[in-house]
């Protein structure tokens, strides 16, 4: 049979564009469907809008840092509107970049909301097209808790838009978003609380450094609350909100943002227009090729609810278009040691095994860390303190994990993620002439473990 398309991808997300250019430079004829906004949640309301915000907090701290090193600034005024209407200009130099990656590639672009009509055909804008393969890459919704008064709550996709800095501000959660907008928020001056259900907030990550990035963020005055949970909100005759926690205490707030995780995003997509079928936890049920439970129609990125993560949907689009395309190229995605960060202030970066982890899979573990106030701050009145711990097998010498709390710590961990990848020992690391003067360097020059 005929189709218009070898390939129909639904969603211009990361995971999306990567899947449709590439499968497009292996000679395949391609459409994509956009019904929101090109480049998807990371270029529009995820990693790069948050990473501008995270580097506009930043400046707090580095003109107060400065007057230790003989500068004398007046008093600072910071402006909301004009950051937000900045960030905005370079989100639609954005878009207008993947607008022509695409159609430079060959890619035909569907404006609107695309709808599943049965497993070889899609209905966009009242028009009906057929395909071959049938690619969903949809991507994520923010999920707020059926609470009494969650019409007052916002998300992540709100937050980007706020009109106005928020005097008071209420993040609720203890995952990425959470801790990196509670940062930003705190930052930018708002008198910001962090509330998480649990003991102690980034479930996964190594316990060293969940326990350190606690004490940093309380040193700096966030207001980290735990054990909290929210009954209800009700907005007040002012405008503010008063929230109601389930322990009966009350907190009078501005603004009550809500990142408790993300669902998939299926909205009237028609999938009971076909065999796909879904997980327990609600995302597409797909084989290890992104193949659904309906042979022609393959998932990737955040609606499969792997790992949800940029580079991990460019990885997965790329599998696939090469899997379909190009078979002689196709590699596996390898979830082992993706590396990630969490853009708080100081940030985190992270790459393999957490101790907890290491030690639960059976590894006999030597732990090595190293606590230091970086030096940047030695001529200043800040006593921030760096985390760096390495989780090292002590049978095979083998680095298990590396983590980090501090400066650039995402940057610096791209660079042992490569080493981890390739299998680095501990005696690698010890072996590598360090970069002197860094904090980097602190990575090769653990001695002693302070754990076995
Ligand atoms: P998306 O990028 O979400 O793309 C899906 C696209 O599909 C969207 O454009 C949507 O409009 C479109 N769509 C949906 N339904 C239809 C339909 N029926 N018809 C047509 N189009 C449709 N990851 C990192 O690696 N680093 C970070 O720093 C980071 N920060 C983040 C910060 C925030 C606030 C958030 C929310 C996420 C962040 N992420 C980060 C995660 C990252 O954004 C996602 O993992 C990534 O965008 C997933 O890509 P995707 O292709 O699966 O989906
Ligand atoms: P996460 O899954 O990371 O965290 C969700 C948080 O909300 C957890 O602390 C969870 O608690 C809590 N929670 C869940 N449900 C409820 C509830 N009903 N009531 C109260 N608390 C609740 O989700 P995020 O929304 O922070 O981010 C979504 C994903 O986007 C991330 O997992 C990450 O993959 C990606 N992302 C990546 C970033 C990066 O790379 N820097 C930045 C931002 C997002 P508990 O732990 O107890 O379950």
């Amino acid at each position: 049979m005929a189709y218009d398309f070898d390939l129909y991808v639904i969603g211009a997300g990361s995971g999306g564009v990567r899947s449709a250019r590439f499968a497009a430079g292996f000679g395949a004829k391609v459409a994509v469907a956009e019904s929101r906004y090109l480049g998807g949640t990371c270029v529009n309301v995820g990693c790069v809008p948050k990473k501008l915000l995270v580097y506009g907090a930043h400046f707090a701290e580095d003109f107060e840092q400065s007057a230790g090193f003989g500068w004398t600034l007046g008093e600072a005024d910071f402006d909301w509107t004009t950051l937000i209407a900045n960030k905005d200009r370079e989100i639609n130099r954005l878009n207008g970049i993947y607008r022509n990656l695409l159609v430079n590639s060959g890619v035909t672009l569907h404006e609107g909301h695309a709808k599943l009509i049965d497993p070889h055909q899609v209905e966009i804008n009242g028009q009906r097209y057929s395909a071959k393969h049938i690619l969903i890459a949809t991507g994520g919704w923010p999920q707020i808790p059926d609470i009494p008064g969650r019409e007052h709550a916002i998300s992540s996709n709100e937050a980007f838009f706020l009109k106005e800095l928020p005097k008071r501000i209420l993040v609720v959660g203890g995952g990425y978003i959470a801790v990196e907008f509670a940062g930003i928020f705190h930052g930018l001056g708002a008198d910001t609380k962090l509330l998480y259900r649990g003991e102690l907030f980034l479930r996964g990550f190594d316990g060293a450094v969940r326990k350190h990035l606690q004490e940093e963020l309380t040193k700096r005055g966030l207001d980290l609350q735990f054990n909290a949970d929210i009954e209800r909100i009700e907005k007040q005759a002012d405008g503010s909100l008063k929230v109601t926690l389930k322990d009966g205490r009350e907190l009078a707030t501005d603004c009550v943002f809500y990142a408790t995780g993300r669902r998939p995003m299926l909205d009237n997509l028609g999938l009971e227009n076909t065999g796909v079928k879904l997980d327990k936890r609600g995302f597409i049920e797909v084989d290890e090729q992104y193949q659904s439970a309906e042979p022609s129609i393959l998932a990737i990125g955040d609606v499969i609810g792997r790992v949800q993560l940029t580079p991990v949907a460019l990885a997965e689009g790329m599998a696939v278009a090469r899997r379909l395309f190009k078979p002689e190229q196709y590699r596996p995605v390898d979830y082992n040691m993706i590396p990630t960060a969490v853009f708080s202030l100081p940030n985190i970066g992270t790459v393999g095994l957490t101790e907890e982890q290491a030690r639960e899979a059976g590894h006999k573990v030597q732990i090595f860390e190293s606590r230091f106030r970086p030096m940047k701050l030695t001529l200043t009145e800040c006593q921030e303190r760096t985390l760096m711990k390495l989780v090292v097998d002590a049978g095979t010498d083998k680095v298990l994990g590396c983590h980090m709390v501090g400066p650039d710590a995402g940057e610096i961990v791209q660079g042992l993620a490569i080493a981890l990848k390739a299998g680095a020992t501990k005696r690698d690391f010890d072996e590598t002439i360090g970069v002197h003067p860094t904090a980097a360097e602190e990575f090769v020059t653990m001695r002693t473990p302070v754990a076995g």
